[in-house]
């Protein structure tokens, strides 16, 4: 008997017809002999639906009450998904995050797990049962509910999986499985078999959202392999994994992020100190930052840019503007028309000759660039947003990563 976690995310669950369907995947693995769990995610667009309303009513809304909001999507789904499998004669119960027992901080809308405790979840398995679980949520210390990030029933799949050492995790989404790019902006993006914990993470984190990152750092640090496929068809998807079971190539694939913003701090004073204070004071406000560039100084000052989530510009932008004030910079621009585009390999040998052909594609296109990072296994460039999506399929294009291209990956 095996224990398999089965994740489906929104679109896999959006009306009653799908949601049946993902019920009888979970009843065919039951039937055959093994133990399930399956996460599930809010149906369809349900939490973007929660947070438009929460807004309708006021601009910022508590942080602790929007969690308590935006759990609900996901409450419904796992009710329901309970009842479609009860409609197919096989004993199902659903569970709340808190009641499966995941822990987090108290981060609202970002919260981190921190533990969890299988206990109840060992205990419904054994009556011989369906567990369903929440996804996106857990409680914190004083039993507040706490959501994990968009995406986030992500980890809520892989946290589980670890915890119950299961012996197959399966992600079920709307597409066929990991791609060399997102495949609805670039036609002939390949399905990958297999690809590795870190590509993964950070294809992630350069805006495919395929796969949340927080879970992949999860999959890695516990060696969770897990199987991303699709909920519509028996297709094999894609296995994630350590490299060691991978052939190794220069560029395993091109993300797009669109939800970045950039935030620049004008004629900052240019002395030892100023940046620290600044990320100190963005990081106390629990912003992510993800890119970092300062300008070369002229006559004592310099222009530092940095992007962030759209949805933290508020803060990022409150916080940098009264900072400006206290180091006695010039003022504070802010700009939402930003696209980030990235390669990522884990084989990328040179960097310079990987910049080299991203930065040609990009100049042939008459792309502009405005800020560049680089990592160990991945070069991003941040460009005008309009952009965004030519620049991706150009830079797919180049590295031959497609389908129609010669190139053996
Ligand atoms: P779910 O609701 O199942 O969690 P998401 O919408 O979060 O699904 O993620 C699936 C989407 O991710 C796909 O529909 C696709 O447009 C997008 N995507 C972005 N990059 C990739 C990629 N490299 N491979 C596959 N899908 C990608
Ligand atoms: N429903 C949550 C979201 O939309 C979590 C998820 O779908 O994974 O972000
Ligand atoms: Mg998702």
């Amino acid at each position: 008997m095996a224990l398999i976690v089965q994740k489906f995310g929104g679109s896999s669950v959006a009306t009653p017809e799908k949601l049946k369907a993902a019920a009888r995947r979970a009843v065919h693995q039951f039937q055959a002999g093994n133990q399930v769990v399956v996460v599930m995610s809010a149906m369809g667009d349900r939490t973007d639906e929660l947070i438009a309303l929460a807004n309708q009513i006021h601009p910022e809304p508590e942080p602790r009450e929007m969690d308590m909001l935006m759990a609900v999507g996901e409450q419904m789904s796992v009710a329901l998904m309970a009842i479609a499998i009860h409609a197919q004669d096989c004993r199902a119960i659903s569970l709340t995050g808190a009641q499966a027992g995941i822990r987090t901080d108290s981060v609202f809308s970002k919260a981190k797990i921190k533990t969890v405790d299988t206990t109840r979840l060992r205990g419904e398995l054994q009556k011989g049962q369906i567990v369903i679980v929440a996804g996106f949520q857990g409680v914190d210390e004083w039993d507040n509910i706490t959501t994990i990030g968009r995406g986030g029933s992500d980890p809520t799949a892989i946290a589980l999986a670890a915890a119950l050492k299961a012996d197959r995790c399966e992600i079920f989404t709307d597409v066929d499985g990991i791609y060399t790019a997102d495949p609805r902006i670039v036609p002939n993006a390949r399905k990958l078999d297999r690809i590795d914990y870190d590509e993964l993470l950070e294809l992630a984190s350069a805006g495919a959202k395929v796969m949340q990152s927080r879970a992949v750092e999860i999959a890695k640090r516990f060696g969770v392999p897990f199987h991303v496929r699709s909920s519509a068809n028996e297709s094999e998807g894609t296995l994630v994994t350590n490299i060691q079971e991978i052939e190794q190539v220069d560029i395993r694939g091109a993300a797009l992020e669109m939800n970045e913003a950039k935030v620049t701090l004008c004629d900052v004073p240019d002395r030892p100190g100023v940046a620290a204070a600044i990320f100190v004071e963005i990081t106390r406000a629990n912003i992510n930052v993800d890119m970092i560039v300062q300008n070369v100084s002229a006559q004592g000052a310099t222009d530092l840019s940095f992007t962030v989530l759209k949805t933290d510009l508020p803060a990022a932008r409150r916080v940098s503007e009264e900072l400006a004030r206290k180091i006695g910079a010039g003022r504070v621009e802010v700009d939402e028309d930003i696209a980030k585009v990235s390669v990522v390999g884990i084989g990328m040998r040179s960097h310079a000759g990987v910049a080299g052909k991203m930065f040609e594609a990009l100049a042939k296109n008459k792309i502009n660039i405005r800020m560049i990072s680089t990592s160990e296994i991945k070069i991003s460039v941040v460009i005008d947003g309009g952009a965004g999506e030519q620049a991706l399929r150009a830079v797919h294009d180049a590295f031959g990563l497609g389908k129609d291209s010669g190139d053996k990956h």
